[in-house]
């Protein structure tokens, strides 16, 4: 008999996702099955409950969605190697064709083929998700399971933060929502001088304070020239994070940049930006977009974590899966950081 289990499901194309008696998928050959623990709520997530312009393009309903997790293994498909029943593992979300260019050298993150849990597949909102074995990441039980949760994002994170050189530079960070928040503790973690953070929401701005930025600026009332200036930087940033998608925050930070200065840019609008070359050329700047994560990143943030960087500061609430409408509600009031959904009984 079919075993069925609890998933959170885009049901039909249009606003909203419901909760559904769904079957367990049955790992195939490599493949993995997963008993979720807990989950975190991403903004893809947030696009997909909205069915913003986004979502309408690239969800196909009916699918399960969610793709921030951790949980256990509870099942292995033929031919599996080296993975045993209950190890704690999270996901690599981005699911790679392995014989591109890319994925032939290890440069995973840039798959011409890419397809993503959650958004091209189903997802980790669910009792049970299945991934490849390639994508099965082990974690240390040491770590928190609620910090694991979102480990996908502090993914992103360090693959903007660690881009560039941070020893004794300055950073300037545009966007301070989850993934610009943990990006600064992660730039001070590894030995920045300075990093300060801009928004213009001040429920987030004190989350980056609570995480550790030297300032943090709301852009809307105050002036970045004076901060920059209050907190020694002489000529500008050396590194600068964009984590906003927003164009004017970006013509903000190239704005102040020193020159030679070097930008990661990880936000993604939902318009064209127009950007100043001139500026940028004068200025000698390198410009860097990021996509993901490389698989180096999650040895990383968990050596990271290992190492002291407390991450439990982004995390402003928890719900179990059933109410995962109110975790909808507090990433929509724009006055959360990271939402986490228990699945455990
Ligand atoms: P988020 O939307 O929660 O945070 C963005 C923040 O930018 C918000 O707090 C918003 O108030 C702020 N902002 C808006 N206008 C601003 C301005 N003018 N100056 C400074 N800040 C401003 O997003 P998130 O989940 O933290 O993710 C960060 C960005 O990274 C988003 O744009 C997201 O789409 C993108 N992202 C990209 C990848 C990738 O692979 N490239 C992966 C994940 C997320
Ligand atoms: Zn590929």
């Amino acid at each position: 008999m079919e075993q069925m289990m609890d998933a959170i499901v885009k049901p039909v194309a249009g606003a909203g996702l419901e909760l559904r008696r769904v079957p367990v998928p049955e790992p195939g050959p490599g493949e993995v099955l997963i008993r979720v623990h807990k989950t975190a709520i991403c903004g893809t997530d947030v696009h997909i409950f909205n069915w913003d312009p986004w979502a309408q393009v690239h969800i196909k309903p009916p699918m399960t969605i969610g793709h921030e997790y951790v949980g256990e293994i509870a099942a292995i498909g033929p031919g599996v190697k080296g993975l045993s029943l209950g190890q704690r593992v999270s996901g690599e979300g981005h699911i790679t064709c392995h014989h591109c260019r890319n994925c032939h050298t290890g440069n995973i993150q840039w798959c011409k083929d890419t397809v993503s849990v959650g958004v091209d597949r189903d997802g980790a909102f669910a009792q049970y998700v299945c991934i490849p074995q390639s994508n099965v990441i082990l974690i240390d039980e040491s770590i928190s399971e609620e910090v694991v949760a979102f480990f996908d994002a502090v993914g992103n994170a360090t693959h903007t933060a660690l881009m560039f050189d941070l020893v004794g530079e300055d950073v300037l960070i545009t966007g301070a929502g989850p993934i610009g928040i943990i990006a600064a503790g992660i730039c001070k973690y590894a030995g920045a001088r300075r990093v300060i953070i801009t928004d213009v929401n001040d429920y987030r701005l004190d989350l980056a304070r609570k995480m550790g930025v030297d300032a943090a600026v709301n852009t809307a009332r105050e002036d970045l020239k004076g901060v920059m200036k209050g907190q020694g930087l002489l000529e500008g940033f050396d590194v600068g994070l964009e984590m906003s998608g927003n164009g004017m925050a970006l013509q903000q930070m190239i704005g102040s940049m020193r020159n030679g200065g070097k930008i990661s840019l990880l936000g993604i609008g939902n318009k064209p930006v127009t950007m100043d070359m001139n500026t940028i050329i004068g200025k000698g700047l390198t410009l860097q977009g990021i996509y993901g994560r490389k698989m180096d990143n999650w040895h990383q943030m968990s050596y990271m974590v290992q190492g002291g960087l407390d991450l439990t500061p982004v995390i402003t609430h928890r719900f179990h899966y059933t109410q995962f409408e109110q975790g909808f509600a507090a990433m929509n009031s724009g006055k959360s950081g990271k939402v986490i959904l228990d699945w455990t009984e």
